[in-house]
C-alpha cells in the first residue's frame, strides 16, 4: 500500500525545492564561491562557505571589478534603478546599470 505519494503535479514542486544559484564568482574574502540566498529582506549573496566566512553582498556580484579601488562590483536592483555599486564602504564607486552597455 502506498502510504505517501509524492506531491509531483507541477504546481507545487517550487515550493520544496529551491536550489541556491551559485554565481561564478569567488569570495574575495576566502575564495570560495558565492551563492545565491534568500533572506528575510530579499534576495542576497553570501559566500558558500558559511558560516566560517561571513562574507555577504545584497546585490548580484559581477565578474569586473570597480575602477577607482579594485574591490567587486555588485549589480544592486533599488527603486530609484538599477546599479553597479562598489562593495568598498570607503569607494564611491556608483553607476546605473543602462550605462555599461557599449564598453
Ligand atoms: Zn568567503
Ligand atoms: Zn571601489
Amino acid at each position: 500500500m502506498a502510504m505517501f505519494q509524492p506531491i509531483l503535479n507541477g504546481k507545487n514542486s517550487k515550493t520544496f525545492l529551491t536550489p541556491s544559484k551559485e554565481s561564478k564568482i569567488p569570495c574575495p574574502k576566502c575564495g570560495s564561491k558565492l551563492i545565491e540566498r534568500v533572506g528575510k529582506r530579499g534576495k542576497f549573496y553570501g559566500c558558500s562557505a558559511y558560516p566560517k566566512c561571513r562574507f555577504i553582498v545584497n546585490g548580484e556580484p559581477l565578474d569586473w571589478s570597480c575602477p577607482d579601488c579594485g574591490s567587486m562590483v555588485i549589480h544592486k536592483k533599488l527603486k530609484s534603478g538599477e546599479f553597479y555599486a562598489c562593495i568598498n564602504k570607503d569607494c564611491k564607486f556608483k553607476q546605473k546599470a543602462e550605462e555599461k552597455e557599449a564598453s
